[in-house]
């Protein structure tokens, strides 16, 4: 039905992501428009002529981004004038608007500029509040062809405000809709094994995703409207919760950090961090968080035996009975920190991160989580995987998990 043409040579040097093609497909696919295809494709007339050829051939509405600007290399409504045989012809009114922007801005318009200003006859302009190139729209029998330009916040305005509208009045048949849900603390194959049923429906359909250290399910539902796809996302949701619902943390793009964060700002629940093998990166997931500092009092990279002694008063015999990776000086970690920041909650993170340094009884990937919290004194022991990166990604995550499962237990 659709498709996507994105032109520029970085995105073929791969010098950029393609962010264009993944959003438009996205925003696309909210409006029920499937899309078929994607092509990127450099700054090359004979090349982009090809594609624009064949793209009119198997699709109704194709959009491209990128190449509307001033310069020689800017080809898109030239080639696309050229395959459906119209003429350029100046338009005043867009004229008129550029030299309005760049006496907004303050600089002198280059004769270069007045290129942009010609457009395929009988198409129609989308204005650009963000830049110069205005987007366009030709449309031919059944063919529609959008033309937007290529950077990001530009086209994103521009099809927000001006595309939708028309796609909608134009294409939209029904609606899709998707509804991530995030879960930590449990496998990939494991999450599939518990929600099978649910992977074969057709719709909503549900389909897993996995991330580092977490599993996601995408919930799609297609419907006529808002409400409809909306309630069948619901009932598919409550049915997967209830069998799994102890490992969901959050939904869509939000980050656990985030969730945890927030439930921690909201309940004025202050805590510390004493960190060994993930070297900082919970603190610094948690400085992500915006108002993140109502809780989080301090965070220490306690790396060797001595600075755990030194900072956070481990006792030197749990380091040499038991060695720095165990459970009995995460939690002296995790009591240490809080002690120090006089907080509700202290967190102790220590594991071995790898490649080298496992044994048989201390494998690479074993990490202990300490948390001491009110009464409490516990300590998760967890056995992780990948590269070193990996592993400090998956323990940072994990050890943030258990603040979360800590605040729910506490409200229980
Ligand atoms: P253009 O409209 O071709 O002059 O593109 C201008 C700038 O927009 C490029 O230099 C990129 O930084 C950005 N851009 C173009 N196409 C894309 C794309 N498909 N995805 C992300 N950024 C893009
Ligand atoms: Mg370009």
């Amino acid at each position: 039905m659709a498709e996507i043409i994105c032109v520029g040579t970085e995105l073929v040097l791969g010098q950029i992501l393609n962010t264009n093609a993944q959003w438009l497909s996205r925003r696309l696919s909210e409006l029920g428009i499937d899309v078929y295809y994607h092509t990127a494709v450099g700054d090359n007339v004979n090349r982009f002529k090809e594609i624009v050829t064949n793209s009119l051939n198997r699709s109704d509405l194709i959009i491209t981004t990128g190449g509307l600007g001033p310069t020689q290399d800017d080809l898109t409504k030239e080639t696309v004038a050229e395959v459906l045989q119209l003429r350029l012809v100046l338009n005043p009114e867009i004229l008129k608007n550029i030299k309005c922007f760049f006496s907004r801005i303050d600089k002198k318009m280059s004769h270069n500029n007045e290129k942009q200003a010609y457009i395929p006859e009988g198409a129609q302009v989308l204005p650009n509040d963000m830049g110069t190139a205005p987007g366009i729209i030709v449309e031919k029998g059944q063919k529609t062809i959008i033309m937007l330009p290529g950077p990001p916040h530009e086209m994103k305005n521009m099809f927000k405000k001006h595309v939708i509208p028309y796609l909608k009045q134009r294409f939209a048949e029904g609606l899709i809709k998707s509804k991530v849900l995030n879960f930590i603390g449990i496998g990939e194959s494991d999450l599939e094994l518990k929600v099978k049923d649910f992977l074969q429906l057709k719709n909503p359909t549900v389909a897993p995703l996995a991330k580092k250290g977490e599993v996601s399910l995408r919930i799609t539902a297609k419907g006529k409207t808002l409400k409809e796809v909306e309630e069948a996302i619901d009932k598919v949701e409550k049915g997967i919760l209830s069998i799994v619902g102890k490992y969901h943390y959050g939904y869509d793009d939000e980050p656990i950090e985030s969730v945890v964060g927030k439930q921690l700002i909201a309940n004025n629940i202050t805590f510390a961090v004493a960190e060994s093998c993930t070297g900082g990166l919970i603190c610094n997931k948690f400085t992500d968080v915006p108002g993140i500092s109502k809780v989080f009092k301090e965070g220490i990279v306690a790396y060797s035996n001595e600075a755990k002694t030194k900072l956070l008063n481990v006792p030197q015999e749990l380091l040499v009975n038991y060695g720095a990776v165990s459970s009995q000086v995460a939690t002296a970690m995790a009591v240490g920190v809080r002690e120090l920041a006089q907080t509700h909650i202290g967190l102790g993170v220590t594991g071995i991160a790898g490649p080298y340094g496992g044994s048989k009884t201390k494998p690479v990937g074993l990490v202990y989580i300490g948390l001491s919290a009110g009464n409490t004194i516990q300590c998760k022991k967890i056995q992780l995987h990948g590269s070193r990166k990996d592993i400090k990604e998956r323990a940072a995550k994990y050890a943030i998990n258990v603040i979360r499962e800590y605040i729910k237990n506490s409200k229980n």
